[in-house]
């Protein structure tokens, strides 16, 4: 009991804050902490999957969150979600790099047409206006993405859409990078 409580102060006098209970950070919009939610959620402690680059990655692309601007050929999609660390808290400032091809699977690799990185608000919120990605021979649709917290190591990785045909034959599509898509927009928390 003692050692308990010695251990607790002295987890606090480091900073750290214990789980007071569960908190809802899968899904801004049900408001209910028992939600089931697809995609790793804070509170379970499961960190967001890495996945390989690809060979399209070039760094140094523009900071903008809208990729359609420069004229991106497809139908437009908004991406939002948030970045969390394994503890639920937003990360702030945390940068997000996002590379895709565009509506017809083509990815620019001369320029930087679907290319872009942001940094996330003060409630680790990032917002992307991009189009959906087309295929392109041997994989099924994503988005790859590059998330770096302040400070911290960067998580190479891509996110998928769900009911695509080709998920379930693509050897790298991981379901815990599916995002919740509806319409026009799509949604993904990053645990980091
Ligand atoms: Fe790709």
């Amino acid at each position: 009991m003692v050692d308990d409580e010695l251990t607790r102060r002295r987890l606090l006098a480091m900073g750290v804050v214990l789980p007071l209970g569960l908190v809802a950070c899968g899904d801004d919009d049900s408001g209910s902490p028992a939600a089931l939610v697809k995609t790793p959620s804070c509170d379970d402690g499961d960190e967001t999957p890495e996945q390989t680059e690809g060979p399209y990655f070039i760094p140094g692309s523009p900071r903008r969150r809208n990729l359609r601007a420069g004229g991106l050929p497809g139908r437009a999609l908004l991406v939002t979600g948030r970045v969390l660390s394994p503890d639920c808290r937003p990360r702030r400032r945390a940068l997000l790099d996002f590379w895709q091809a565009d509506g017809e699977g083509e990815y620019d690799n001369a320029g930087t047409g679907g290319r872009g990185h942001q940094y996330t608000d003060a409630q680790g919120r990032f917002r992307l206006a991009t189009v959906l990605p087309g295929l392109y021979p041997g994989r099924t649709r994503h988005i790859h993405v590059k998330v770096q917290p302040r400070g911290g190591e960067v998580l190479t990785t891509q996110l998928y859409f769900p009911r695509e045909a080709r998920n379930r034959r693509d050897g790298i599509f991981d379901a815990a990078l599916l995002m919740r898509v509806s319409g026009r927009r799509a949604r993904y928390d990053f645990v980091v």
